[in-house]
């Protein structure tokens, strides 16, 4: 919190954190970059966190299960499968997801899972309601709970409310696409505060509102349907302090030496991604192909290692993935593998952080080219584990949210796979100052935008919010 608005407010307020999933602080680190941002607040201001316990049960409690951890409080609630089913492997996850990310071919439209998303949504809200305090601040996360503030607005909730989304914004023509997305859009302005990753997707929201609703525009603040908002870029960090320290842990150092090859000349090339179709990997794969069509002296020499752990396997269209990675892969090394070589290394599980942070370090190379991404810490992770003495270099998808502010990578389009392959032998032949500098400019920011500071600013400027957000009609 700026110093001017501690000193004008004094205490700060409660904080309630909202996300589909509640994570208990021990297994934070599994939970990864928005569970360990939100417990260090709540542990900060001392808090409450509240979502899906992440177990189904066949008759699930009306009222929270509520665990105390130090100064937080952890308030949970089971899904039956119906709901879950409908509301998360459903519209969130089949269709929401789809379309915010330009897959509008893979969106599916049932009626049965919007009135599940929306059911489990008023269910929630209804649960939270009675343990919220009037001063508290309450600040709900990402596409799985869009209607979750007109749902405790019905139950005549004045608090502060904001929403971070933490995927991309669509364009007005995808998202009219939705047959929903008037109810939606309008859901969205019984929030006082929304927070974007990218200036773009602000630009998105409000190009949506102006077009779709006639909203007016006045600074940062957007107003429709007799409200008022603030719509703000706030893009997400990582603790880059931390994730660096981590990278010359034992068990780091030790991975390090299983990846790190010393003999000249050889280079690993590393990507990590949830197994999932935003992320480009099959794409990732034909531009290794042309990087080893072009480049002969890669053979035997340049090694792609692919950790893509399966996600949503419930999901039709995730399973389908998983399928054409191991064709493609096969046929590569098929074509290119020698007695001792092979280009594609392709692992199908989670690794630990501490270990990711190690192969990060050792890899020369991190190759980050999502079709479509919110931010994508791995690109933030990769730069943080690097030796600033001898760093590797990132090769960054545009169309990444990072790469608004990771300028220091080599920026690709990752559906042109000869650019790719360009860049990938750029970055083999890169001399040690460009990668230091360069390295030394993206920790640069990586330090000065970190969870931190993401967390903070987004609460700040929630505060300034005039709460609740109705339009008086002064102003
Ligand atoms: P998304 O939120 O879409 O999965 P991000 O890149 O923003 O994409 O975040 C992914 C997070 O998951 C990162 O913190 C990353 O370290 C972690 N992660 C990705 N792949 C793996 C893996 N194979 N093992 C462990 N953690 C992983």
């Amino acid at each position: 919190m700026s110093p001017a608005l501690r000193k004008a407010g004094g205490q700060r307020p409660r904080l309630v954190a909202v996300s589909n999933r509640v994570v208990h602080p021990r297994g934070a680190a599994r939970g990864g970059g928005l569970a360990v941002a939100l417990l260090d607040a709540l542990r900060e201001r001392g808090g409450l966190w509240f979502g899906w316990s992440g177990q189904i049960s066949d008759q699930p409690d009306s009222r929270p299960a509520v665990a105390e951890a130090g100064p937080i409080r952890l308030a949970t609630l089971d899904l039956s499968q119906a709901e879950h089913d409908a509301y998360y492997n459903g519209f969130a996850n089949r269709c929401l997801w789809p379309l915010f990310h330009l897959r509008l071919d893979l969106a599916a439209f049932d009626p049965q899972h919007y009135d599940g998303y929306m059911r489990v949504n008023r269910r929630l809200a209804g649960a939270l309601w009675p343990l919220l305090q009037d001063e508290d601040q309450v600040w709900i996360h990402d596409y799985h709970l869009l209607p979750f503030a007109e749902a405790l607005r019905e139950q005549r909730a004045r608090q502060q409310i904001g929403f971070f989304l933490h995927i991309p914004f669509p364009v007005p023509e995808m998202l009219t696409a939705l047959p929903h997305y008037r109810e939606l859009m309008r859901s969205l302005f019984s929030y006082d505060l929304l927070g974007f990753q990218t200036e773009d997707d602000v630009q998105r929201f409000r190009d949506c509102a102006v077009r779709e609703f006639g909203a007016q525009l006045r600074g940062d603040s957007v107003t429709a349907f007799g409200r008022r908002l603030v719509a703000k870029a706030f893009p997400i960090g990582i603790d880059a302090r931390e994730f660096a320290q981590l990278a010359t842990s034992p068990a780091a150092r030790l991975e390090f030496q299983r990846v790190r090859d010393p003999r000249p000349g050889r280079t690993v090339i590393v990507g990590v991604d949830r197994l999932d179709y935003t992320k480009g990997i099959p794409e990732r794969f034909q531009a290794m192909e042309r990087l080893l069509e072009r480049y002969p002296d890669t053979h035997g020499q340049v090694e792609l290692l692919q950790i893509a752990p399966t996600s949503r396997g419930e999901v039709p269209e995730y399973m389908a993935i998983r399928e054409q990675l191991e064709r493609i892969a096969g046929h590569i090394n098929g074509l290119y593998a020698q007695l001792d070589w092979a280009p594609i290394r392709y692992i199908n599980r989670p690794l630990g952080r501490r270990q990711l942070a190690g192969i990060y370090r050792a890899s020369r190379i991190g190759l980050v080219t999502p079709l479509r991404d919110g931010m994508n810490l791995v690109a933030k992770e990769y730069v943080a584990a690097q030796d600033p003495a001898d760093p590797g270099v990132l090769v960054l998808s545009r169309f990444a949210g990072a790469a608004q502010q990771m300028r220091a990578a080599l920026i690709v389009s990752p559906y042109d796979a000869t650019a790719v392959a360009d860049a990938l032998q750029t970055a083999r032949y890169m001399p040690l100052e460009e990668r230091r500098n360069r390295h030394a400019e993206l920790m640069q920011g990586l330090l000065r935008n970190d969870a931190g500071a993401w967390r903070e600013s987004f609460l700040d400027a929630l505060q300034r919010c005039s709460a609740p957000g109705e339009e008086s009609p002064a102003s």
